[in-house]
C-alpha cells in the first residue's frame, strides 16, 4: 500500500487497527478491564436500565454527545427491523473505525486494503455497473439485471481482473443464477465478502466446498454498537472487545439469548445496554483463537426469495432493503411484502401522512422492474403470534414460514 493510501485510511483507522491486533492476545481479565472502564462511564451517565429503540426515538438528545454540525451527522437504520431509527454518529471517526474492523474480518480470506471488489448488493444506480475509484469497487445495479441485460453482465464480468465478490448472503445464489454456474466457476474470484444477514454455517461450508472459494462473514447492526466476526476455526462469532460491549440476556425464544449492546463512541448517539432485537445461541465450545466473547450462531432473518416475472428466484433483501441510504426510508415507517402469484408482489406500507406516495411507488418499482408491484397503505403491520414482524410472506408456499 502506498503512503498516500495509508494516509487516506485516517488516524482512527490506524488507532483501531493497533487495538484489534493487541486485543487478540489479551487475557479475559485484560478485556474485562478495558471494557469495564468504558461501560462504567456509560452507566454513570445514563443508568443501567435496558434500553430499546423507542428510548432513543423519544430522548435522542439525552443519549447524544457533541452534537454539532460537521462533528456529527444523522444516520438511519434500514427498514428490516421495523420503523427506522434516526441517530447521530461521529462524522470523521466512525467510517475509519468501521473500516479497521471490517478489513480485519475480510483479511481472513486474504483481502488487503484497496484490493479490487465487485459488489452485487442493493445499490441502485443508472446503468449496469459503476466504478468507485476511492474504494476500488465495481458496483452492479440489481435493478439493471433484467433478462435482456444478462448477456451484457456476463460479457462485462469476464473482463474484470481477480476480485473479491461483495454480496448480501441471500444474494449470492441469485448472482450465480444470473451469470450461470459454469461462468461463475470460471471467474477469478478471490473470496466472498458476505455481511448484513445471517448466513447459516452449513450453507457457508457447502458453498466453500462446492466452489472452492472462502467466505468472510460477520454480524453487525445499523446502530454500530457491537460487531462480531465469524471465526474460521470454531465457526462461531467472536465479538471485538474494543469495538463495543456485548451482553447476552435470556429471551422468550427457546435456546436463544438477546444481544444487548453498549457502544464505545465518544461523539454522536451512545447506545447503552441497548436491546438490538437480535438473538444468538450461546457458545457450547471453546476457541483457541482469542478470549473475545463468543456465541455459536446469530439467529437472523431467513433467506427470503421471491419469484420474478421470468420465474427466477431473487433475494428480496437486496432489492427492498439493500440500499439503507435511500431516501425511501425517510418516508416509510413500516413495510411488508407478500407474494401470492409469480411475478407480482403486494407491498403493504405504513407511511407518514405527508409522504409522497407516487414517489415511493415509483422508487420501489424502479428498483424491481422484474416484478409487478401492487401497493396497499395500512395503518399498521400486524405482528405474528410470537410478536415478530415478518417483512416477507410467501403466500404461494402456503403462507406461514
Ligand atoms: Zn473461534
Amino acid at each position: 500500500m502506498t503512503a498516500f493510501r495509508e494516509a487516506l485510511l485516517g488516524p482512527s483507522y490506524w488507532y483501531h487497527r493497533r487495538l484489534i491486533e493487541q486485543s487478540k492476545s489479551w487475557s479475559s481479565e485484560q478485556i474485562r478491564e478495558y471494557q469495564e472502564e468504558r461501560v462504567g462511564r456509560l452507566i454513570r451517565r445514563y443508568g443501567s436500565e435496558i434500553t430499546r429503540k423507542e428510548d432513543y426515538r423519544q430522548h435522542l438528545r439525552h443519549y447524544s454527545r457533541w452534537d454539532a454540525p460537521l462533528l456529527t451527522h444523522t444516520v438511519r437504520t434500514g427498514g428490516t427491523s421495523g420503523q427506522p431509527l434516526r441517530f447521530t454518529a461521529d462524522t470523521l471517526a466512525r467510517r475509519q473505525k468501521e473500516r479497521a474492523y471490517l478489513f480485519d474480518i475480510w483479511s481472513q480470506i486474504g483481502y488487503a486494503p484497496h484490493d479490487l471488489r465487485v459488489a452485487y448488493r442493493g445499490d441502485v444506480h443508472e446503468g449496469l455497473v459503476q466504478y468507485n475509484r476511492l474504494e476500488n469497487l465495481w458496483i452492479i445495479s440489481p435493478s439493471a439485471t433484467m433478462e435482456g441485460d444478462l448477456d451484457a453482465l456476463r460479457g462485462w464480468v469476464c473482463t474484470v481482473p481477480p476480485f473479491f465478490l461483495h454480496v448480501h448472503a441471500s444474494s449470492l445464489y441469485t448472482f450465480i443464477d444470473l451469470l450461470g454456474e459454469d461462468l461463475f466457476r470460471r471467474l477469478p474470484i478471490r473470496g466472498i465478502i458476505a455481511g448484513s444477514e445471517a448466513f447459516p454455517i452449513a450453507e457457508q461450508a457447502r458453498f466453500e466446498r462446492d466452489f472452492g472459494i472462502q467466505i468472510a462473514h460477520w454480524y453487525g447492526h445499523s446502530e454500530y454498537a457491537v460487531l462480531a466476526y465469524n471465526c474460521r476455526e470454531c465457526h462461531g462469532f467472536h465479538f471485538y472487545p474494543t469495538y463495543g460491549y456485548v451482553e447476552f440476556l435470556p429471551s422468550e425464544t427457546e435456546d436463544c439469548q438477546r444481544i444487548i449492546a453498549s457502544s464505545f463512541n465518544r461523539m454522536g448517539t451512545q447506545f447503552v445496554r441497548y436491546d438490538t432485537g437480535d438473538l444468538a445461541t450461546a457458545a457450547t465450545t471453546t476457541c483457541p483463537a482469542n478470549q473475545f466473547r463468543r456465541v455459536d450462531a446469530i439467529v437472523g432473518r431467513a433467506q427470503e426469495t421471491f419469484t420474478d416475472s421470468e420465474g427466477r428466484r431473487r433475494s428480496l433483501f437486496g432489492y427492498i432493503f439493500g440500499d439503507e441510504k435511500s431516501i425511501l426510508w425517510d418516508h416509510i415507517q413500516d413495510l411488508q411484502v407478500i407474494q401470492d402469484r409469480p411475478g407480482a408482489l403486494r407491498v403493504r406500507l405504513v407511511t407518514d401522512p405527508a409522504s409522497n406516495r407516487a414517489q415511493i411507488e415509483q422508487t420501489l418499482q424502479s428498483r424491481m422492474p422484474m416484478a409487478t408491484l401492487e401497493f396497499e397503505y395500512v395503518p399498521v403491520i400486524e405482528r405474528s403470534a410470537s410478536g415478530k414482524r415478518r417483512y416477507f410472506v410467501d403466500a404461494m408456499a402456503g403462507g406461514e414460514h
